[in-house]
């Protein structure tokens, strides 16, 4: 490999240094469609590796999963499309079908302001037919399993002759699984002249091989962790879905002795949807970030610092260098993409001496997130458990405990109150515990003092149709039983599609947080099925499942209109991605059926 004196870079760039994705010098129809998604600054990786790609270079990146790796490639793919082409000018080689189907899922959202941008998923275990029938029509970018690829290209189904873009994404993971033969033939195979982005988690010898035998003069990235001195901030973490977070939220405010706490989100958009589900929860939140203007965030901060606010949901560049000693506690709803921005944000809690707590959700597939993060901090962190019922009420009851004994302590009021209660004692023979426990009920109000696993799962339902806070959002899946009333919808997959009933009902489940009893009929039809739903589908939950992919299909679901509405002989729902309606970056899709406000948080003892 020829190696030229800036072949390789570190990156450990402060987010201040590493400026907007505006500097980066992105197409404008991108950068539009970043702002809908909400990022603020380029991670580490992407202000790192956009440049030299925008320039053609080829770079070999060092960078795991939720680095923001996937945006890395994808905006300067996206940027250098030549429109109008039929012939793939991209491809993207992923280990598994899962992250095939994210990095197509990646790619369209941010190619949401480009016009006729086609992306195809291609792996195998999916029936060839849908891949052809796509191939023909054209395709701009494929993203795919090397085994499935190498079956095109054998058959001579794919062509890609005029391929200006080659990834090879997680590329130490596709050598593990066997695929190096695959990998190694399709970067032969391919025109010469084309650009290729190699990105692996790890660079075993054979990775490096690969890139000095098949790309040129590699600009080579390594994300650098920074470091810190040890912290007086325990570090814990909570494998929770995307779906979950919300409710592990709540359960963590309900347990935790916090005092003041940040929520740290990825997107703006996500930071008013935490937000607004705290208030609705009767906590005092308020949502900052870089859209909220300076006057504003500074009189949050203030309240957050006077005690007129405890939780603040914030992204990185809203809480830059806040300094708030009450803060206790520090949420990272969605883990940073850097750990440089983590060790930033837990650097908000344990100020002026004082200890703090610092708690992560990670999604299953973010796990090898931690060990970077246990490097830069040098600080071990302790898988913590979701808060279970009986733990949220022996909390309950502890601070039920301890509000009475702080009462007791105002004993001039109580022996005003005595007098009432001695009175009312003697002229209704009541014993007086039984007076306490009315007492304690009317102090109560209508919350009971208790969470029961039925009012549990009951908080969970009702709230489940306005799921959807988070980056890269994902709905509720909590599973729900129903019975009531069916309707029957039609979704925009059928028997040419190889679907079956499992997958369905599967992917429905899945993506609506529908139980077995929410299910009724399935039809499958040649090019479309019908299923019987819940009548009452609301309709976040509707636009939620209009939006899943059964086999890499947009499914489309709707309700049915009856056959009159079906032309005879219609063979696809969507024949052509072009004609479909701009959908809304799912992070940022209108809330509808919030809950209303329920009032009910226990009185919390003052932090010492
Ligand atoms: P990846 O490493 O590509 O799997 O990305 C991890 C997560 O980070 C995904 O949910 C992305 O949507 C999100 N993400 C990527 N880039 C950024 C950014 N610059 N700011 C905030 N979130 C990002």
């Amino acid at each position: 490999m020829a190696t030229s004196p800036d072949a390789t870079v570190e990156t450990d760039s402060d987010a201040e240094q590493r400026g907007t994705f505006t500097d980066l010098g992105l197409a404008p129809a991108v950068l539009k469609a970043l702002r809908d998604v909400g990022y603020e600054t380029p991670s580490a990786i992407q202000a790192a590796t956009i440049p030299p790609l925008l320039a053609g270079r080829d770079v070999v990146g060092l960078a795991q999963t939720g680095t923001g790796k996937t945006a890395a490639f994808a905006l300067p793919v996206l940027s250098r499309l030549v429109p109008g082409g039929t012939l793939p000018q991209a491809l993207v080689l992923a280990p598994t079908r899962e992250l095939a189907l994210q990095v197509c899922e990646a790619f369209e959202r941010y190619a949401s302001h480009l016009k006729h941008v086609h992306v195809l998923p291609i792996y195998g275990g999916q029936g060839y037919g849908t891949q052809l029938s796509a191939l023909r029509r054209g395709v701009d970018v494929v993203v795919g399993t090397p085994g499935r690829i190498m079956d095109h290209l054998e058959k001579g189904t794919l062509d890609l002759s005029e391929l200006t873009y080659l990834v090879l994404d997680e590329a130490d993971e596709m050598l593990k699984m066997g695929f190096a033969e695959d990998v190694e033939t399709i970067l032969a195979q391919t025109p010469a002249t084309k650009q290729v982005a190699l990105f692996s988690a790890t660079m075993p010898a054979q990775i490096r091989r690969i890139s000095q035998q098949y790309l040129r003069d590699p600009q080579e990235i390594t994300v650098k962790s920074r470091t810190t001195t040890s912290t007086n901030t325990t570090q814990r973490y909570l494998v929770v879905s995307q779906a979950q977070k919300i409710d592990a939220l709540t359960r963590i405010l309900e347990v935790e002795n916090f005092e003041a706490m940040i929520v740290f989100t990825r997107t703006k958009g996500a930071t008013e949807q935490v937000a607004e589900k705290l208030r609705a929860r009767g906590y005092s939140a308020a949502a900052i970030n870089g859209d909220v203007a300076q006057p504003q965030r500074e009189r949050t901060v203030e309240q957050l610092r006077t005690g007129k606010l405890d939780v603040l949901v914030a992204t990185d560049v809203a809480a830059r260098g806040l300094d708030v000693e009450r803060i206790s506690h520090v949420v990272n709803f969605d883990i940073p993409v850097d750990t440089e921005s983590y060790v930033h944000r837990i650097g908000r809690t344990g100020r002026a001496g004082r200890s703090g707590d610092a708690i992560s959700f990670v999604t299953p597939r973010e796990r090898r997130m931690l060990l970077a993060i246990e490097k830069a901090t040098r600080q071990p962190m302790t898988e913590m458990a979701l808060p279970s019922v009986d733990d949220v009420n022996a909390t309950r009851l502890t601070r039920f405990d301890d509000s009475i004994t702080a009462a007791l302590g105002r004993a001039d009021e109580i022996r005003q109150y005595r007098d009432v209660i001695d009175h009312y004692v003697s002229h209704h023979d009541v014993p007086e515990a039984d007076v306490a426990a009315a007492l304690a009920l009317v102090a109560q109000g209508e919350t009971p003092l208790l969470l029961t696993p039925e009012a549990d799962r009951r908080e969970r339902f009702a709230d489940s149709g306005s799921r959807g806070a988070g980056a890269g959002d994902r709905p509720d899946r909590g599973p729900r039983e129903r019975g009531g009333p069916k309707a029957t919808y039609r979704i925009a997959v059928g028997k040419r599609h190889r679907v079956e009933p499992r997958q369905i009902v599967g992917a429905l489940a899945n993506e609506g947080g529908l139980g077995r009893g929410d299910f009724g009929a399935i039809q499958i039809r040649p090019d479309f099925s019908l299923v019987e739903l819940p009548a009452d589908l609301s309709p976040d939950v509707l636009n939620r499942l209009s939006g899943t992919r059964i086999s890499g299909r947009l499914i489309e679901l709707r309700p049915d209109q009856g056959p009159g509405a079906r032309p005879r002989g219609e063979r696809s729902e969507r024949p052509e991605r072009r004609d479909r309606p701009d959908r809304p970056a799912r992070g940022d899709r209108a809330e509808r059926g919030d809950r209303p406000e329920r009032n009910e948080r226990p009185e919390r003892k003052p932090r010492h």
